[in-house]
């Protein structure tokens, strides 16, 4: 059976594993980096591999004989490392990316180019902002303390995060529209900070954010290496089995 890498960390990553386990035999693997993951459908190993070169290593190790991308879009390294490793062992590659948000009509988005440039452009006055961005890259926020911020992050918040007029709701999606709408109205919130993930699982913010008028502040994607890509799980399918019978194992 050809044997398949995926390197996760969404809800797409994980139902591409479930679908492809009982035709091709599937690894996964995650940074590690949440604390209590959902069971896997397939054997998992998680922690990094020590930049491209660990990888490229663990392609050879593994007698790898195909490399799927679905990490989260704004995951900035591992499509470097991913696109380095394939490269250097001849294992073919393919990108599995939902495309961008577009704004509807009705939308009020700010296209803002990277989270760091986020607080400056929140304003001095103080508002309930949203935070939908994890909690990896919250100290960008420490600049502008006089927001009220709620932060929805899976994990518990960093200890010594140095902001103080904090809400933390600790809780994993997928998000209901009638959540989101409850949630926005429960604190009055001002304004919605979102990655540009394009990611089903978390869109239903932006329809709320759209009914009840609330504007956006949409974080554009990093930059990313050339990566033949899918949008989808049955695309990403298609591409592996039409992989030339060179990239198959022999029987
Ligand atoms: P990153 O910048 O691409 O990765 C940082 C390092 O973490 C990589 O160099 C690699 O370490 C390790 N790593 C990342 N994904 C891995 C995987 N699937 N398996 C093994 N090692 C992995 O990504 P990040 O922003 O730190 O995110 C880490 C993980 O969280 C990713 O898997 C991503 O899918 C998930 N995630 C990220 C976000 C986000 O907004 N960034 C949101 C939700 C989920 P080595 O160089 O040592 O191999």
């Amino acid at each position: 059976m050809m044997r398949v890498l995926i390197l996760g960390g969404t809800a797409q990553a994980r139902l591409l594993a479930q679908q492809l386990a009982p035709r091709l035999d599937v690894q996964l693997s995650l940074a590690g980096v949440t604390r209590t993951p959902i069971p896997q459908p397939v054997p998992t190993r998680r922690g990094g591999f020590g930049g491209a070169e660990g990888l490229a290593l663990y392609l050879r190790d593994q007698a790898i004989d195909a490399l799927i991308l679905a990490t989260h879009p704004f995951a900035a390294r591992m499509p470097f490392n991913a696109a380095q490793a394939a490269a250097d062992t001849g294992v073919p590659l393919l990108r599995l990316l939902p495309p961008p948000w577009q704004p509807q009509p009705d939308d009020h988005w700010q296209s803002v180019p990277s989270l760091e440039a986020v607080p400056a452009l929140l304003g001095s006055s103080p508002l309930t902002v949203l935070l939908t961005i994890g909690r990896q890259q919250l100290t960008a926020f420490t600049h502008a303390p006089q927001h009220h911020y709620i932060i929805r992050s899976i994990e518990a918040l960093p200890a010594d995060l140095a902001l103080s007029h904090v809400t933390s709701l600790r809780r994993r999606g997928p998000f209901s529209l009638k959540d989101e709408i409850a949630l926005m109205n429960d604190y009055a919130v001002d304004r919605v900070v979102s990655k540009n993930s394009g990611m089903d699982s978390v869109k239903a913010k932006l329809t709320a954010a759209r009914e009840l008028g609330i504007p956006v502040m949409m974080v554009e994607r990093p930059p990313s290496p050339d990566i033949t890509t899918v949008a989808r799980v049955e695309a990403a399918i298609d591409w592996l089995l039409d992989l030339p019978a060179s990239v198959w194992p022999q029987a």
